[in-house]
């Protein structure tokens, strides 16, 4: 069974016209996709011979709810959500000033091997189709009745190790025929595999990229980041100055604050020093605690220390306001959850 998310509109139309069909109708069929129906049966303006041919072959492959939470104080409200061949992924819709947004997942697990995620404990199962990846926005939309304006790929997995179907998916997302989420509400996040920094640059300009850094130094961030044995910060700051040169975008860091470890205000200031001169962002992300990792947050005050030692150096940054603090809002810990209490 073909899984009609996982197109992009011209291979809809190729579909179709093996199919013997006009091309408008690979227009239509996609435009109804992404209107979130789930039957080729409302698809009404289908001739219903071609529907029930469709219906043969393809499926409209919409992840099965398994678990929401919401939490009280925000409206986040994140899921669980069950593939096809029984994996498990999740996603949360979080609502802001600017409208709603989703945080999905790439991959099931990760291979990454980052210490104080919950997400890549098991390991890698396998990459999410793009027809998986957008199925958790129309999902989340049909839940919630909302129309959802941002796409933030900062779920479980690594984009850049699945990215012909990240790339797929962010085209598909981004189809003024379907969705039409524009290019400037999507971003990536990746813990820095280095190689496809510039091609991400070349191929999606105007996405967004988000960096996550969480370290100064290469000691430092190898013992928390494996991927940095590969390609160490030297690396990956010039890839990141040479992407803001290619395409005048400001690259986001992510810094997850880690009491005792990274949080300290020679810290900040060495930070400051490895980004002087960019054009960038510093997100400062209060670690959400994973009893598995043993690592602990840091507290108020020293993340506000960190910001303005960023700041006093001339590096932006902010301290991320945490959403769904109530419910298992961080990093995979409802999937980790949902596997434990399995076990
Ligand atoms: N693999 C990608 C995207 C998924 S992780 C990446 O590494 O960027 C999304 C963000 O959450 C990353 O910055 C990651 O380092 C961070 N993160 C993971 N576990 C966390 C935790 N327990 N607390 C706070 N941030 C965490």
């Amino acid at each position: 069974m073909i899984n009609l998310l996982d197109l992009e509109l011209n291979k809809m139309e190729q579909l179709l016209s093996d199919m013997g069909q006009p091309k408008f109708r690979a227009k239509q069929v996609f435009g109804w996709l992404y209107k979130g129906v789930s039957s080729f049966d409302e698809m009404s303006n289908v001739p219903a011979v071609l529907r029930e041919k469709l219906a043969e072959t393809a499926e409209i492959g919409l992840p099965q709810i398994l678990k929401v939470q919401q939490s009280k104080l925000d409206g986040t409200r994140k899921y669980l959500f069950g593939l096809k061949d029984g994996n498990a992924i999740e996603s949360v819709f979080m609502k802001y000033k600017f409208g709603n947004s989703i945080c999905v997942s790439s991959q099931v697990g990760c291979r990454m091997g980052c210490k104080f995620c919950a997400s890549t404990l098991g390991g890698l199962l396998r990459n999410l189709t793009p027809g998986e990846i957008a199925g958790q926005i129309l999902a989340a939309e049909k839940d919630t009745g909302e129309r959802i304006s941002h796409v933030v790929i900062m779920g479980t997995g690594e984009p850049f190790d699945n990215y012909d179907n990240v790339a797929a998916f962010i085209r598909i997302i981004n189809d003024k025929n379907g969705l039409n989420i524009g290019m400037r509400n999507i971003t990536v996040s990746t813990c820095g595999v280095v190689p496809m920094i510039s091609r991400f640059g070349e191929d999606f300009p105007q996405v967004n990229l988000a960096i996550s850094l969480h370290a100064t130094n290469n000691e430092a961030r190898s013992s928390m980041m494996p991927v940095n044995k590969a390609y160490p910060m030297e690396q990956l700051i010039a890839a990141c100055r040479e992407y803001g040169q290619a395409t005048s975008r400001r690259v986001t860091f992510e810094y997850t604050l880690v009491k005792g470890v990274n949080d300290g205000p020679k810290d900040a200031a060495a930070l400051a020093g490895l980004l002087r001169g960019m054009l960038c962002h510093v997100n400062l992300i209060p670690l959400n605690v994973v009893k598995e990792t043993g690592f602990e947050t840091s507290s108020k005050s020293s993340a506000i220390e960190f910001q303005k030692i960023l700041e006093a150096k001339g590096v932006p940054a902010t301290i991320r306001r945490e959403l769904g603090d109530d419910i298992d809002a961080a990093c995979g810990q409802l999937r980790l959850n949902a596997h434990n209490d399995a076990l």
